[in-house]
């Protein structure tokens, strides 16, 4: 049971973002409560990540939020400010490196972004690509295909046309430990987490919020809930009523990631960087014991499995697996695929545009940070004070749907408007409609 009956807020959802929401509200001095229907903070979805950390996206404002969170990994144990029994997660900065394609306009758009954010970067020519990706065959395979189809393997040009490498980006070992870290950091600013316990209702009162029901029929009061609830969002904002009032929905895909060794040879956990590759529409990162995680860039090829209900879904790997492992496999023609597949199922909170939403509803005092398309693991501290700045505004009566609120990336040095991640905007057609975002 939760220490009291009503709080300041209640945070539905204790993953990274939940947590990191907690945590800054908390540090503005609200009495919040987070509730959890999984036993521990980042069970969920958050605990199936790969936990890349880059600065590369389609928008200038994703960009500029990820750089900003890329400064809060690289100095964790300064962010949280505590200490945890668990341990605290290590952030290993590898660098990224991703392959100019006409799929990506050959990163002109996003280099052009990084200089207006400050972000460094280098271009690599094709000759020096093997030098990052030991080994690499750098022939050009796209589109994308899958392995029945016609021409499967086969190259299509001599070569890719280069890449960038971005030297500050990376990987966390452990993402379902950050997320009990922000735990442990909320509470010391006095926030209380509950755990194996679902919202079944939201609560409300004239026009507002005032709180949740719980599954063993408990009602906990708050004039602020906030939806966090990753790959059950459109449940949470189902029950809350506000989905109506929304342009940008989201919806649950399921997608698997392959744990394979590394070729022989090639000493991939010290020396790999997370890679992306949209030639082939995949991407891979370093992983202990010298392994490789490989996962998809969602090519048209590839059915998109939504899911209806996210608590009932096939967490066991299909033949996708296998033809994520065989297209990494172009680049790197020494991989070995296991005869056993190994890595993570689990489900994505996808938007139209592969953004998110950090935003207010329609509903006084319920808030989301939803349609995390799996994208916005590297973005939950900066989402967690983004929401936190958000909801204080908007409770003093700022009307955010008309005039975003305007938020300072401290280490940037550089106001976004929060406007970009509204629920109310419009599709972004700029958007690599993938989880590159
Ligand atoms: C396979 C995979 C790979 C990914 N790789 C990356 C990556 O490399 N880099 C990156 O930046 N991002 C990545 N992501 C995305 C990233 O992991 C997510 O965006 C992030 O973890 C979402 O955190 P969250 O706190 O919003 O949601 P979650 O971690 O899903 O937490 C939501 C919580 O809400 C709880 N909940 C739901 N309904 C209720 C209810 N009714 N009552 C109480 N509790 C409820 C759930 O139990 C859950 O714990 C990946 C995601 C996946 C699935």
């Amino acid at each position: 049971m939760p220490a009291h009956s009503s709080y300041d807020a209640i945070i539905i959802g204790a993953g990274v973002i939940g947590a990191c929401t907690a945590y800054e509200l908390a540090r503005k001095g609200l009495r919040t409560l987070s509730i959890d229907k999984l036993p521990e903070a980042g069970y969920g979805s958050t605990s199936g990540s790969c936990a890349i950390i880059r600065t590369y996206y389609s928008a200038l404002e994703s960009c500029a939020i990820a750089y900003e969170g890329w400064h809060y990994w690289k100095d964790w144990q300064n962010y949280v400010g505590v200490t945890d029994e668990k341990g605290l997660i290590k952030y290993h900065n590898t660098g990224c490196l991703v392959i100019k394609t006409e799929h990506n306009h050959h990163l002109d758009r996003v280099c052009a972004m990084m200089d207006r954010i400050g972000c460094p970067y280098e271009h690599v020519a094709v000759s020096d690509i093997a030098q990052r990706m030991p080994n690499a065959d750098t022939r050009q395979y796209e589109p994308a295909k899958r392995p029945d189809d016609e021409g499967f393997g086969q190259p299509t040009g001599p070569s890719v046309e280069g890449a960038v490498f971005f030297p500050n980006g990376g990987y966390v070992n452990d993402p379902k430990l950050s997320a009990h870290n922000v735990q442990r950091a909320a509470e010391a600013h006095g926030a209380e987490f509950l755990f194996n316990r679902a919202v079944v209702e939201v609560l409300k009162s004239s026009d507002r919020v005032c709180g949740v029901l719980l599954d063993d029929g408990s009602r906990i009061e708050a004039p602020v809930v906030v939806n966090v609830a990753g790959p059950h969002s459109s449940k949470i904002n189902a029950m809350a009523g506000v989905d109506g009032g929304m342009n940008i929905s989201t919806r649950a895909l399921r997608h698997e990631v392959a744990h394979v060794p590394a070729p022989k040879g090639v000493d991939f956990e010290n020396e790999g960087v997370v890679y992306s590759d949209s030639d082939i529409q995949t991407y891979c990162r370093p992983e202990i014991g010298n392994h490789i995680l490989i996962g998809s860039e969602d090519p048209e090829c590839d059915v998109k499995e939504w899911i209806d209900d996210p608590d009932n879904f096939d967490d066991s790997f299909s033949e996708q697996w296998n033809v994520l492992v065989m297209r990494m496999a172009q680049r790197m023609p020494d991989l070995h695929i296991p005869g056993k597949a190994r890595g993570v199922v689990a489900l994505y909170d996808v938007t139209e545009d592969w953004m998110p939403i950090y935003d207010r509803s329609d509903l006084g005092g319920f808030y989301m940070a939803v349609g995390t398309s799996g994208n916005q693991y590297k973005n939950a501290p900066v989402a967690g004070k983004m929401m936190a700045a958000l909801i204080e505004a908007c409770e003093n009566g700022h009307d955010h749907d008309r005039d975003p609120v305007r938020f300072h990336l401290d280490h940037l040095d550089m106001d976004i408007s929060l406007g970009a991640f509204s629920r109310l905007r419009e599709i972004n057609q700029d958007s690599s409609f993938s989880v590159i975002g």
